[in-house]
């Protein structure tokens, strides 16, 4: 992949107009509220709006002025021809993608937006791109968002860097996989201006409710038990959204045109150990004993909801980032330990109970785990 420094980029000065695709999602909201506060670019979210995308995630920022929507599908060419007409854009960033449960159930939804969506957007994105003027062409940003999934499983050690080969094992992670390699060939073979960044679990605000952090601190409320898969040994690199978004926004500024930045937390945590880790915080916050639910089956703490059960299917066992490239040429840091992140995250989830219904009504609950209630031997 070239490395060289082009044009300074014009991402999100004042004139500068920033398309997020995927904007309505988990981190598409939380980058388009950092967007809004940190920069001065105008911002035109598009979005399909599947269940895992909402509206209300924008409602603070949505004023069809500085930020305002289109609902589009990233893999219909005539709608994103006419975005790019309508708003002339001086960046992309494509957080649209089909995530949910891991593709085990969705894998031709991950093909059609995860790899052809891409595609459609690179191809639209070549085209305007030749249409613009030279100083134009200078600032133009493409920044492709993905994930450590496409590196695969690691053993005990190690961790993953720029460099690593390949080896997605989800249709999930395949697609994403496939769409990277897109991006780096439209950069090689048109010039196009284009950036990858592959990220560890996010957690925090806005999370759907069928990812893990959510739906333990809404099962464990519930009084209902907490499914642990297998031994729940599997390690996973958390970073909090705000981190990521914090680091998307350097990449944008500074990243080198062409290359690849890896964003991990440097929090490695087994499943069992994140659970463990939010039940700890909910029994400070949400004392059992001062929950008459709980506290009339003898629930005392709400560690004591954790069921293992056997693995639904085979898992990656282990996934850790270096994330030395982009904290030394980008000197991005960040800025949430677990600790404070999960504690920032759980009490949002207890302040904000009112939003986590209506998206599990929106959801009509299909992709929460609706664990049956946990009674205490002999209740
Ligand atoms: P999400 O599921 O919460 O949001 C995805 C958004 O994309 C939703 O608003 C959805 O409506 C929209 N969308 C889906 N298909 C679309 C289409 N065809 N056209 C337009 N919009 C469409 O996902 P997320 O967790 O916010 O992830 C955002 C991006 O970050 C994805 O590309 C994902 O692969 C990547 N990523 C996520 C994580 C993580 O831990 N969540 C980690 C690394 C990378």
């Amino acid at each position: 992949m070239t490395t060289e420094k082009t044009d300074r980029p014009a991402v999100d000065g004042e004139g500068s107009v920033m398309v997020v695709t995927g904007g309505a999602g988990f981190i598409g909201s939380n980058f388009v509220r950092h967007m809004f506060e940190q920069t001065l670019t105008r911002i035109v979210v598009v979005d399909k709006l599947t269940p895992a995308g909402r509206l209300e995630n924008l409602m603070d920022v949505l004023d069809g002025d500085r930020v305002c929507f289109v609902q589009a599908d990233i893999a219909d060419r005539a709608a994103m021809e006419q975005v790019f007409r309508d708003h002339r854009p001086t960046a992309l960033v494509n957080l649209a993608a089909e995530t949910s449960g891991p593709s085990i159930g969705t894998p031709a939804a991950c093909v059609q937006t995860n790899l052809l969506g891409t595609f459609v957007l690179l191809d639209v994105a070549r085209e305007y791109y030749a249409s613009l003027d030279e100083t134009a062409r200078g600032a133009f940003r493409l920044l492709h968002v993905s994930t450590d999934e496409v590196y695969g499983s690691l053993g005990e050690e190690g961790c993953f860097s720029e460099v690593t080969p390949y080896a997605p094992s989800s249709p999930y992670a395949a697609s994403k996989a496939g769409a990277d390699h897109l991006v780096r060939a439209y950069h090689r073979t048109y010039g196009l201006p284009t950036l990858i960044t592959n990220s560890s679990n996010n957690y925090g605000p806005y999370q759907a409710a069928d990812k893990l952090i959510p739906q333990t601190i809404m099962n464990a409320l519930d009084g209902r038990r907490l499914p642990i898969y297998g031994t729940g040994k599997n390690v996973r690199d958390w970073l909090h959204v705000e981190d990521h978004c914090a680091g998307l926004l350097l990449v944008l500024r500074g990243g080198r045109v062409g290359e690849k930045y890896n964003i991990g937390g440097f929090n490695e945590r087994t499943l069992l150990e994140v659970v463990d880790a939010i039940c700890g915080l909910l029994d400070l916050y949400v004392p059992p004993a001062k929950q008459a639910a709980l506290a009339s089956r003898g629930i005392a703490t709400y560690a004591g909801l954790k069921t293992f059960v056997p693995e639904r299917r085979r898992r990656d066992r282990r996934y850790a980032m270096d994330a030395t490239r982009i904290s030394y040429e980008l000197r991005w840091r960040s800025q949430h330990t677990f600790a404070t992140g999960l504690a920032q995250t759980v009490r949002w989830y207890l302040d904000n109970r009112g939003w986590w219904e209506a998206a599990m009504a929106a959801e009509g609950r299909a992709s929460r785990e609706r664990a049956p209630l946990v009674r205490a031997a002999g209740a």
